[in-house]
């Protein structure tokens, strides 16, 4: 790969390792120019992000839709630009206390000395993030990375081309290359950019991906947060409000068409209640989409490969047997709207419950005792997101003891993840690390212990040559130390 030309830069063609690696050495050498930026840059920093975003708002809207297809601008706002906005004005207000220097205590045996830990910018942050929703989960994480001090290199995805050109545009109207830069081009632009020395990459997208941009910055030891995805279950309990509890569950699974890390993947739901959460979730469906020919609200689905996928998942599931509940009719191949569909009589043998489903199909699977629900849950991959439905304490704590998972919403979805206090992240299978507020400008810094001596200290008594000093000191600490 180095030596076919891959890559046009301002200094020419040039292969794509020696091109994304010689904006990487920019970044570094500004990094290197100032360490310890003042709250004050950082500060300008975000603000100039934010500003970005209100400039561009309405074409980032509208890219997005043309990448789409069709996406709401509602949808983009509501998913995108307010939470964003929200995470920038959250940082900003926190910004100080985040940044000042912890004073643990010392040991007793070391004292007077004194402890620090300093939080540090690592220096060059790389973020790749996926399609579905490509402004948050871009400038998500380049809010934390610019609040810790760094500099960052993005790299979109290229199902979004619209939407990654019209990034790069605003980055680079808003920012110094050295300060932040958008990388755009195909899965070898990412596979290259994975390879890349960074000092942390953040990456988002599929667990398969994850596992080899893992494998990528292992080479150089870059440490990596993995934000990936997986089948997240929604468990209605015995005790649960139908009325209360399908609207949410029916709002979180057709949200972007599905199309959401952290939505609904399937629901597990009382035998005995099956039929009375079928005819609600039908309802729902169609008080929410009420039809779907012209309808703006209903996001089409990503891609022709996507939608092939998803159609072949209800196919098989079809033909081995499930049955297939079209929630509100309309499926338009040509334009890519999927219509949103229930599935009953479903073997966990089937593709639709052997992979992650991302789109507009949920799988209902009857349980008879909490234990079952949760064994389901525990014999797979640990998920990225888990929702519970009802009242009953015990069996909540049940729930939240008896399962892990990525991160948890009790009697809704997906809101656990637009909380700036709540650290966000998967854990196995649906990745690791955390980011989101506080978490994420931690995950991006280095926490630099410093103990500083003082001028008088006991330690000396332990230098040789070892006397009766240095054993009665042993002493002490071996009881005490
Ligand atoms: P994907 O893994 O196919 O692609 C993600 C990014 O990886 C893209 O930018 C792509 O260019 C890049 N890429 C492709 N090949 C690469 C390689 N060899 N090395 C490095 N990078 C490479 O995922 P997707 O289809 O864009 O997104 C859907 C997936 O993302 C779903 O699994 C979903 O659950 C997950 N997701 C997770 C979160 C989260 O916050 N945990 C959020 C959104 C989506």
């Amino acid at each position: 790969m180095d030596a076919k030309v891959e890559m046009v830069t301002d200094e020419g063609p040039m292969s794509l390792k020696i091109g994304i690696e010689n904006m990487l050495w920019k970044q570094k050498a500004a990094y290197l120019s100032d360490m310890n930026p003042a709250i004050e840059v950082r500060r300008d920093r975000l603000d100039r992000l934010d500003r970005m975003i209100v400039a561009w708002q309405d074409r980032f809207a509208e890219a997005i839709s043309d990448d789409f297809g069709n996406r709401s601008p509602i949808v983009t706002t509501l998913t995108e630009i307010v939470p964003t906005r929200a995470a920038i004005r959250h940082t900003k207000k926190h910004l100080a206390e985040w940044m000042r220097p912890r004073k643990p205590s010392v040991a007793w045996t070391s004292q007077p000395a004194g402890a620090l830990i300093i939080r540090q910018p690592l220096g060059v942050i790389g973020i790749i993030a996926p399609w579905n929703y490509p402004l948050n989960l871009m400038l998500s994480p380049l809010v934390g990375a610019l609040a810790a001090g760094n500099r960052a290199m993005l790299k979109p995805s290229e199902l979004t081309p619209a939407f990654s050109e019209a990034l790069r545009q605003a980055v680079a109207e808003h920012f110094k290359e050295e300060e932040v830069t958008v990388l755009t081009g195909g899965a070898d632009v990412a596979a290259a950019f994975s390879a890349a020395p960074f000092d942390h990459l953040i990456f988002t997208g599929s667990t398969q991906v994850g596992r080899r941009v893992a494998a990528a910055a292992a080479m150089n030891l870059t440490p990596v947060t993995l934000e990936l995805g997986g089948k997240s279950p929604a468990i209605i309990d015995s005790s649960a409000d139908l009325a209360r509890a399908v609207p949410r569950l029916v709002w979180g699974k057709l949200l972007n068409s599905g199309q959401t890390c952290v939505a609904p993947d399937y629901a597990l739901v009382p035998r005995d209640r099956l039929a009375s959460f079928i005819e609600a979730v039908k309802a729902e469906a169609k008080k929410q989409y009420p039809k779907l020919e012209g309808n703006t609200d209903y996001t089409t689905i990503i891609s022709d490969r996507h939608f092939g996928r998803l159609a072949g998942l209800i196919d098989e599931a079809r033909a081995k047997g499930a049955e297939i509940i079209e929630l509100v009719p309309g499926t338009d191949a040509a334009r890519r709207i999927l219509a949103p569909v229930l599935i009953t009589k479903v073997d966990p043998a089937m593709a639709v419950m052997q992979e992650e489903i991302f789109g507009p199909i949920l799988p209902v699977i009857p349980y008879d005792t909490l234990e079952e629900a949760l064994a389901f849950i525990n014999d797979r991959d640990r998920p990225l997101a888990l929702y519970w439905f009802g009242k009953d304490k015990a069996a909540e704590k049940k729930v939240l003891n008896g399962t892990i998972a990525g991160g948890v919403t009790i009697n809704d979805t997906i809101l656990h993840l637009a909380q700036d206090n709540l650290p966000f992240g998967g854990v196995g299978a649906s990745g690791y690390g955390h980011y989101h507020g506080e978490a994420g400008f931690v995950a991006m810094t280095k926490e630099k212990p410093v103990l500083r001596q003082a001028a008088r200290t006991g330690v000396a008594m332990l230098y040789p040559p070892y006397g009766r000093i240095a054993r009665t000191m042993l002493k002490l600490l071996s009881r005490f130390g």
